[in-house]
């Protein structure tokens, strides 16, 4: 078809998908989901927390649990069951199905979630944006006792690196668990010390405009799941959410954006002697059953999903592998390969110049115009140019009115830039799509920032 004819189609297709969606959504009985990336520093008890968190969900079997109270117990490790719990289901996620970063699911009777973990230790700095750029919200566990709630809230410490980098990636809602109140003997004041250092620091400093704290005890399960029991009435003063609560109603707030159904694939196999070309990777937003059709760059007509594998629907934040109906042609020219994106709408631009807010962290050398830097974003590595540097950003990402002329960026530092890519990618602003929005910026194999298309 002609560009026009294209555009037209696709302005009708996008009204249809979108009322089909939502009557989908309800004769499939779909619960809103929502992804979240656990954030903070080493110890903070993140994965306790998880473990906790899928074990009063019911997302554990009794007999996942008991093996691991007896291997843990057996390790003369009885308190880390739980995070070995978690890791347990990871693992068992991640076979069949490859994925780029670890991930569990649970469900509530309101919804269901995906957890993305991002390991804390210094070293896994590119897992945790990898974490962060699919996630709808950040969630950020601390640990409540003195020393280490001050280690990791000192300058290069994790939980502020963890913050601004989940800020800089375009995140502006956050959950902060204010965990292991149980050594503290839920003292009110100890939590009302951290809610308002951590809140004036992440609304002041790192500019997120919706932060909520929820005290917790990951491994006593206190607030988690289940309201805080009136047999610890030294907790009697918090009369608050659940963690889970809280999480709830983010889903509300989090899932009435994008419904297009988007699903960015991590391989492409072809079916020799078959019409079909086998896809996996994950569902960025919407859902999607057999019979739905897709879009793909460089693939003029629509393709038809002839079978998710393993499920009748998938949606969003899922891992999937998707049966889709192709002819010859788009075989031989591999259109479709890791990093493409199937969209129910023909609405994604290849851009190569753009406009983009970027924040540096560590930098031995400044960044001037002409710099070359790598380019990483889901599963796309390229290189991006600096072509100008237009203004500065002061902490919230807003320009900031002192900013004179700039010639060159060090670090720590935010602006809006110009850049161009080595050759043309999918990107959006976030109000399309968040996760096609969001990129890593890295210089001589080491992330030294990220940034938000504009
Ligand atoms: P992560 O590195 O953030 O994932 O932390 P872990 O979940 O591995 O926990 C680190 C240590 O803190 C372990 O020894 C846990 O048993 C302990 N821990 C975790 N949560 C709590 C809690 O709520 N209270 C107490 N007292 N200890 C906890």
């Amino acid at each position: 078809p002609k560009k026009t004819d294209q555009f037209n189609e696709s302005k009708e297709s996008l009204t249809v998908d979108k009322s089909g969606l939502l009557q989908k959504l309800q004769s499939l009985q779909i619960k809103p989901s929502c992804s979240f990336v656990v954030i903070g520093h080493v110890d903070a008890g993140k994965s306790t927390l998880m473990g906790r968190l899928l074990l009063e969900t019911g997302s554990l079997s009794p007999k996942t649990v008991s093996k691991f109270e007896r291997e843990s117990a057996k390790a003369g490790k009885s308190s880390f069951w739980l995070a070995w719990a978690l890791d347990a289901t990871k693992e068992e996620r991640e076979r069949g199905v490859t994925v780029d970063i670890s991930e569990a699911h649970f469900e509530t009777d309101l919804a269901s979630f995906t957890v993305l973990d991002a390991p804390g230790h210094k070293d896994y700095v590119p897992n945790m944006i990898s974490g962060v750029s699919q996630a709808d919200i950040a969630l950020l566990v601390v640990d409540s006792d003195i020393n280490a709630f001050e280690s990791g809230f000192t300058l290069d410490g994790q939980t502020k690196e963890h913050a601004i980098l989940a800020r800089s990636l375009g995140m502006d809602h956050i959950i902060v668990a204010v965990n292991k109140m149980d050594t503290q003997g839920w003292n009110e004041e100890r939590y009302l010390e951290i809610k308002s250092l951590l809140g004036d620091f992440l609304r002041k400093k790192v500019g997120f405009s919706k932060i909520e704290f929820v005290p917790t005890s990951g491994i006593q399960g206190t607030n988690v799941a289940h309201p805080i029991s009136p047999d610890i009435t030294e907790a009697n003063w918090y009369s608050g959410p659940t963690l889970v609560e809280t999480l709830e109603n983010s889903v509300k707030s989090e899932s009435e954006t994008d419904n297009t159904f988007r699903f960015m694939v991590s391989n492409a196999y072809v079916e020799p002697f078959q019409s079909t070309l086998t896809v996996t990777g994950r569902c960025i937003s919407g859902v999607a059953e057999a019979g739905d059709s897709v879009y793909c760059i460089g693939i003029t007509q629509r393709l038809e999903i002839k079978q998710v594998a393993n499920k009748e629907f998938v949606c969003a934040g899922e891992q999937a592998e998707l049966i889709l109906i192709v002819d010859e042609q788009v075989k031989n020219d591999n259109a479709i390969k890791p990093g493409s994106i199937l969209s129910a709408a023909n609405d994604l631009p290849l851009v190569k110049t753009f406009e983009a807010k970027i924040r540096l962290f560590d930098l031995n050398r400044p960044i001037i115009p002409g710099a070359k830097l790598g380019f990483h974003m889901g599963r796309v590595d390229k290189t991006v140019k600096v072509l100008k540097i237009l203004e500065l950003l002061d902490a919230k990402n807003a320009a900031d009115s002192k900013s004179r002329k700039i010639r060159h960026l060090g670090r720590g530092a935010a602006a809006r830039v110009e850049l161009e890519l080595d050759t043309a990618e999918i990107l959006t602003p976030p109000a399309v799509c968040k996760v096609l929005s969001r990129f890593v910026l890295r210089l001589d194999g080491e992330t030294i920032g990220g940034g938000v298309v504009c």
